[in-house]
């Protein structure tokens, strides 16, 4: 039997100088998307589903109700803006 020699145990140095580094505040209070589409209808065309409007995607061809009284066009304007095909969702 002989004896394990317990080699180099190395402790962790303390840390030292703290790494104190001002960071800048991220002031992160606006919406990162912004309404870049103008106009919803510019990404997406109105066509009428038994009577009911709806609207359909230029891009990928969703098709959303947008009533303008009962749906409005919020649903359809987030999905224009967050389209994957929408070559302008990316840039704004
Ligand atoms: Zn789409």
């Amino acid at each position: 039997m002989s004896e394990i020699p317990v080699a180099g145990r190395q402790q962790p140095s303390a840390g030292r100088g703290k790494s104190k580094q001002a960071q800048p505040e991220v002031v992160d209070k606006l919406p990162r998307k912004r309404a870049c589409t103008s106009s919803v209808w510019e990404h997406a065309t109105k066509f009428d589903l038994n009577g009911y409007s709806c609207a359909r995607c230029n891009y990928c061809g969703a098709t959303y109700k947008a009533h303008p009284k009962k749906n409005g066009t919020t649903s359809l304007r987030n999905h224009i803006e967050s389209c994957a095909k929408n070559p302008l969702s990316d840039s704004c």
